[in-house]
């Protein structure tokens, strides 16, 4: 069968995979190699040095393409990796248009690497694609969207940037780690490029830092690799097999991610001791319609406040789960709890965060695919 016309769950098992020539190992190997012999300066099977490619890696790259619906994938040793890749692709003087609710880590990047090389960042709400308009000027390049974001699950209308993107030509990057590509797939709503922190749920068993790209066109493909290649965050062969072996369950995982966030945002709504909470599957969430339009279900992910909290509830409250762990990251199988505004998002200024919501009662869970009713027993054993 050809890879084109196969569903997402055969992808994720098969693309970019073949039984290993010289044995026929199911299973990729694990090619643990830094070079490769040549007959004749030059002439090779495709593989020079592996810093520019690696089997393993190979697979994994034509994997992840597949499963995004695009042409080329390109790893990176992390997420960070893999989003600086991009930003190098522009020039001082050069501007970005961002949300104003973004990973910590990219917003860190954003502000503290490249503005002092003369990169400029505009960080925008960007639920409403007028602001996003407002914001474009004849320096701009590059729009760099987050949806859902990272921890308010604020969503944004990939379709609409990817109109505002082609009318002003810029290029259109959409970190689609929250969804991962079994909910959505931003080339097919108009991104030039993808990313993901594949140390999430494309990894998803939480011993993997990963990063990609996916894109279609075969300039930007070029470009990109450049950058790979020459500035060397490529990931390791170990790493690869990794996450090759962790995505076959992608959309096992994803469908539990689903269903027990959906329970767990139910039970929370219902619970008196919660205040807000933020998850795209409700129908008064305020671009519920949207993430309905693209993305096949909600996720895992919640976000929610308790009343009357202080810093110290809140510390307590997060300390004082069973089952989910008090752990940065997300997407992995096991059930984390975070608190954003000291851990993932301690590196954006209290003012700025609190404006997109991220305040000091803000509590994050990445819903892992344990049995629902341990996850709702510990839910409220920890609020009681
Ligand atoms: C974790 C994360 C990143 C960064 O990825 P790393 O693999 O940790 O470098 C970027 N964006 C989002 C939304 C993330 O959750």
């Amino acid at each position: 069968m050809e890879e084109k016309n196969m569903k997402f769950g055969t992808k994720a098992i098969h693309a970019g995979q073949h039984p290993d020539p010289s044995t026929g190992a199911i299973m990729t190997p694990i090619y643990q190699t830094s070079t490769y012999v040549q007959e004749s300066p030059g002439k090779n099977k495709g593989y020079g040095y592996a810093r520019g490619k690696n089997p393993t890696r190979v697979a994994l790259e034509d994997c992840l393409a597949a499963l995004e619906g695009g042409k080329h994938g390109i790893c990176f040793s992390s997420g960070m990796g893999s989003m600086d890749a991009v930003v190098k692709l522009l020039k001082p003087g050069d501007e970005v248009i961002t949300g104003d609710d973004l990973y910590g880590g990219s917003y860190r990047m954003f502000t503290k690497i490249y503005e002092p090389f003369g990169i400029k960042f505009h960080f925008v709400n960007m639920c409403d694609p007028e602001n996003v308009s407002k914001a474009v000027n004849k320096n701009t390049k590059l729009i760099w969207a987050e949806t859902p974001t990272n921890p308010t699950m604020q969503i944004i209308d990939i379709a609409a940037m990817s109109k505002i993107a082609k009318a002003n030509n810029l290029l259109l990057a959409v970190d689609n780690t929250f969804a991962s590509p079994y909910l959505q797939n931003p080339l097919s709503l108009g991104a030039d490029i993808v990313m993901h922190s594949v140390t999430k749920y494309l990894g998803g068993h939480s011993d993997v830092v990963m990063g990609a790209l996916i894109m279609n066109d075969d300039k930007l493909h070029e470009q990109l690799y450049f950058i790979l290649n020459s500035c060397g965050a490529n990931p390791g062969p170990m790493d690869s097999w990794l996450v090759l072996r962790g995505v076959k369950t992608l959309h096992l995982r994803m469908e539990r991610h689903c269903y027990n966030g959906r329970k767990v945002a139910e039970f929370l709504k219902t619970h008196p001791k919660v205040d807000k909470i933020y998850w795209p599957g409700f129908t008064d969430h305020p671009n519920h319609e949207i993430a309905k339009k693209q993305m096949k279900d909600f996720g895992g992910m919640i976000s929610f406040t308790t009343k009357n909290a202080t810093l110290e509830s809140t510390f307590k409250l997060a300390s004082s789960f069973k089952v989910f762990s008090l752990a940065e990251s997300l997407g992995g199988v096991e059930s984390l709890i975070n608190h954003p505004a000291t851990m993932t998002h301690a590196s954006i200024p209290k003012t700025e965060r609190e404006k997109a919501g991220v305040v000091d009662s803000l509590l994050r869970l990445s819903v892992g695919v344990e049995d629902i009713d341990d996850l709702i027993a510990d839910l409220k054993q920890a609020l009681a």
